[in-house]
């Protein structure tokens, strides 16, 4: 039942907890019984508990059902309900605020921890285990990077966090709420090796952009030396190197920064692709300017379709893949600012990338959060125009990712659930698309 890897984020909590005497185990949630006899206290981490983040809420819009996340949540709540007298129930990570729109989940446990949880944690618990009653609702403001523990134990998929926050500001975003921070060059090396050690093949390096560690530019302009220090630091320890997020106005400001890290982590020798999650959003320049002015800079929202397309150029050379969302449904979105996401779409079509659009929800920690809830009812027809636009997108692309990207994999079975999965979602998709055309026609 001891997991082996866990969520990133619970093994900061883990990591806080040890460096403060607890005795404390990182537990599966499908074995979570055998250990609830002796537990005093339950930490869960949360993603999307009920379902409300913004994919499980675009695809269950789109394709109905109940997001498999909610399903795991309320699973694991009822496997705690017969322990609920003698046990405390704590839950935090980044889909806790989930649980305040929620008047039952929110009774049911006795805590929930919103925000950046390394410092609270050690009081919490520790209040927990004197059987005193614990504040419903704890929000946290983000620690120093001083007070931010290193994890004792690998993390799932070898992550490890270079920065905390972001600082771009966008209204829709979580991460607006939190101060940039770039982690330590020694902290990070220290965790590469721990997960290495730890059985980890590769590490994943995660920051809301990437490219920005060690920036100190109010423009956000990359601090090239210390990002290319920090890549060639890592890759003395692991070949496998990868990235979770950056921006396309970094690599548009910095284009020499993408070509570097491709020479240092031999992409396109070693390594066949390399891919990346990033936010295109919208196409449209009023949008921008009214809700992320920030994620363009140092270019100003007028540019941003050029950024984009610049962006996505550089890195189609450089053999990195975005895979980059789409917001569709904030408040006071017009035809007209569709319609120029779409034609940004379109421009796009030549490099190797996904698309994906996603609903825009007011999350509890977004500084949109009084906004109203976009209904799948509001769908209108440029929507669906869109949605069609993204995926043939990304259906242009999917045979050639599957050609060069899995290249490099032995694993048959994983291949061959790759082109099964791929071959399904094209068949599905010509049906839906005859189906949604029809209705607008
Ligand atoms: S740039 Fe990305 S991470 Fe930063 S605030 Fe905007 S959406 Fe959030």
């Amino acid at each position: 039942g001891v997991v082996k890897f866990a969520p990133y984020g619970l093994r900061k909590v883990e990591a806080a907890l040890i460096e403060n005497g607890f005795n404390v185990v990182t537990v599966h949630p499908y074995d979570i019984e055998k250990y609830l006899s002796n537990a005093k206290v339950v930490g869960v981490s949360v993603m999307d508990p009920l379902g409300f983040g913004p994919v499980s809420v675009t695809f269950s819009s789109l394709l109905g059902g109940t997001p498999s996340t909610r399903l795991e949540f309320v699973n694991l709540m009822e496997k705690l309900r017969p322990f609920k007298d003698k046990i405390k129930i704590i839950v935090g990570g980044p889909g806790s605020w989930q649980l305040e729109w929620d008047e039952y989940w929110k009774n049911f446990v006795d805590c929930i921890i919103i925000g950046e949880a390394d410092e609270v944690v050690p009081d919490l618990f520790r209040k927990a285990l004197r059987g005193e009653i614990l504040p419903k609702v704890i929000h946290c403001k983000s620690p120093d990077v001083e007070k931010i523990p290193t994890i004792k134990n690998p993390s799932v998929n070898g992550l490890i966090e270079i920065s905390r926050g972001c600082g771009r500001g966008c209204r829709f975003c979580s991460e607006t709420l939190k101060r940039r921070r770039d982690i330590p060059l020694n902290k990070i090396l220290e965790e590469v090796k721990l997960n290495i050690r730890g059985g980890t093949r590769g590490v994943l390096l995660h920051a809301e952009d990437v490219l920005l560690y060690g920036c100190k530019d109010p423009k956000f302009v990359p601090n090239e030396e210390k990002v290319v220090e920090l890549f060639k630091a890592v890759k003395t320890i692991t070949n496998h190197v990868g990235i979770s997020h950056c921006s396309l106005a970094a690599v548009c400001s910095k284009p020499k920064i993408v070509e570097e890290i491709s020479h240092i982590l031999e992409v396109g020798e070693k390594i066949p692709m390399f891919g990346v999650q990033t936010g295109v959003e919208t196409g449209s320049s009023r949008i921008m300017e009214k809700y992320m002015h920030g994620k363009c800079l140092p270019f100003h929202p007028n540019e941003w379709c050029d950024v984009v397309e610049q962006a996505f150029a550089i890195m189609h050379d450089n053999l990195w893949i975005p895979a980059a969302t789409l917001l569709i449904g904030l408040p006071d979105e017009t035809d007209d600012d569709i319609i120029k996401t779409i034609e940004l779409v379109e421009r796009l079509r030549d490099y190797r990338s996904l698309i994906v659009p996603l609903i825009f929800i007011p999350m509890e920690v977004c500084a949109l959060r009084r906004e109203r809830r976009f209904a799948k009812e509001s769908l209108r027809e440029t929507h669906w125009e869109l949605l069609i636009a993204c995926m043939d997108h990304d259906i242009y692309w999917v045979d050639d990712l599957e050609e060069n990207y899995l290249a490099g994999f032995k694993n048959i079975p994983v291949k061959l659930g790759y082109q099964a999965f791929a071959w399904w979602v094209k068949r599905a998709w010509k049906k839906r698309r005859g189906e949604i055309l029809k209705l607008y026609a």
